[in-house]
């Protein structure tokens, strides 16, 4: 029985009236956030599938995480105090009145599920790889988005420093394998215990009366209330004082000095370009120990201070979060910021084959006839092109060419009477007639010996 359609023309005619007496607003998109178009999707899949690759390869498994959380969640975990809580978080409160946030970063959320989901008994280490979009109210500039997209590899209830050394290789591997030449900065900011001594000492230093005046206002702030991150400021003053400050690495208790001698030595043992440097630490509360960025080679200078990665042990998370005390580690890439510099770099990408073979048809009886024969080649495995929208055989054919397929089937009225299909080799031209029935078989056939004269 065929289904009623139900025409609404009253309101058709009213939208028409509306479109002509009023002007339509066009939308555009938020300012800060990206549409990905096609051509852009090439990378994201190089992208995308190198992460995979190498994800598989260590044995991380895929995990997703939603992207509402409820607020309290990073505030406890990324620090009431970071950049990313009190300045760039997006949140609101929901329509039962709940805080809710976007998630501005992935560890927290992964934290979160490894508790949830009782994580701590399965066989340990648990290695999660995890790719999705990350949002935050930053000042929006190349690179710089207020939507992207991160992929993260994160490694629960291991303590070795092989862990932290391994997780580094990954990330430089991961870019060195796409022609993006990287260098990873480390230093380590030890544990609660050690850190204590630190403070003491890059306090005194900044409480000085000359330099005290002339910090940031942010600066004056954070020595109340976070001292380490007056290491983490960009503005050129504050930079430049940080030139003398006591480093950490020279206040490091011997645990965590060994922790990290031997993370070096292991990276030693590889071909990784790092440099360690003694003022990084990561702008959030819950690193300890090893933490690392990675920094483009090659581009601008501001190019080159804008990292593409960062991650770092936090031992101490997921048992202030509320789960069992486990030590984990682990790092995250930004996608758009990737695809940058292999654009930047001009890194041909490979072109995917879109078709082998592809599917004319001259008439309406022809169009329906193709459309089955396409379902039974797409289903045989053959990659197929169509332009069934298309009546000129000469737009079909020159789609044909512009996919490089190898044969083109033409199938119009004449033949279908005949129960035949043409098969026409795209290189030298030469047109055959064979059974429409066996369409699929002949085209196999020639597929086969295709490959076997290559
Ligand atoms: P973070 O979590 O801040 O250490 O960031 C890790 C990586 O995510 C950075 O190295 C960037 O590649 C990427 N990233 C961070 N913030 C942004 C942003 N606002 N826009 C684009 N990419 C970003």
């Amino acid at each position: 029985m065929k289904k009623a359609i139900t025409k609404k023309p009253v309101a058709a005619k009213d939208d028409a009236t509306t479109k002509k007496s009023k002007k339509i607003k066009i939308f555009n998109r938020l300012r800060g956030v990206r549409d990905v178009l096609f051509d852009e999707y090439r990378y994201w899949d190089l992208v995308t599938k190198k992460a995979t690759d190498l994800a598989n390869a260590y044995g991380f498994k895929r995990i997703d995480t939603p992207v509402l959380e409820k607020l309290e969640l990073y505030e406890r975990s990324s620090g009431k105090t970071s950049d990313i809580v009190t300045k760039e978080m997006y949140s609101f409160v929901d329509k039962s009145g709940e805080k809710i946030a976007l998630r501005p970063e992935a560890t927290p959320g992964l934290v979160r599920a490894y508790i949830e989901h009782g994580m701590f008994n399965l066989p340990q280490p648990v290695k999660m790889f995890w790719l999705g979009p990350a949002f935050r109210h930053d000042k929006p500039q190349a690179g710089r988005y207020r939507q992207f997209n991160q992929l993260n590899l994160e490694m629960f209830g291991e303590a070795g420093p092989v862990a932290d050394a391994q997780l580094i290789l990954i990330a430089y591997n991961f870019f060195r394998e796409m022609q993006v030449d990287v260098q990873v900065q480390i230093n380590s900011i030890g544990c609660k215990d050690c850190r204590k001594d630190y403070l003491d000492k890059l306090v005194k230093y900044y409480k000085d009366k000359t330099r005290h005046s002339k910090l940031c206002l942010d600066c004056k702030k954070r020595i109340l209330k976070n001292p380490l991150r007056l290491l983490d400021c960009k503005e050129d003053k504050c930079v430049a004082m940080r030139a003398e400050a006591p480093q950490i690495v020279d206040t490091l208790c011997e645990p965590c000095r060994e922790h990290f001698v031997k993370v070096l030595e292991y990276l030693d043992d590889t071909s990784i370009n790092y440099n360690l440097n003694p003022f990084m630490v990561r702008g959030l509360d819950y690193y300890n120990r090893t933490v690392f960025e990675i920094l483009p080679v090659e581009g601008s200078t501001e190019s080159r201070q804008t990292s593409l990665g960062g991650g770092g042990r936090y031992d101490e998370l997921v048992e202030y979060m509320g789960g069992r005390a486990t030590p984990a580690c682990g790092f995250g890439i930004g996608v758009e910021r990737t695809i940058l510099k292999i654009k930047e770099k001009n890194i041909p990408l490979k072109k995917e084959e879109e078709a082998d073979v592809f599917l004319a048809q001259l008439g309406e009886a022809s169009r329906r006839r193709s459309m089955i024969l396409f379902e039974e080649l797409r289903r045989a495995g053959i990659k197929v092109g169509q332009m069934f929208t298309k009546d000129s055989l000469k737009i079909q054919l020159e789609e044909a060419n512009r996919m490089g397929v190898k044969f083109s089937l033409i199938l119009g009225q004449k033949e279908l009477s005949d129960g035949t299909i043409l098969i026409r080799d795209m290189e030298s031209g030469v047109q055959e007639v064979v059974d429409l029935n066996k369409a699929k078989t002949e085209i196999e056939k020639r597929l086969n010996n295709h490959i076997e004269k290559k």
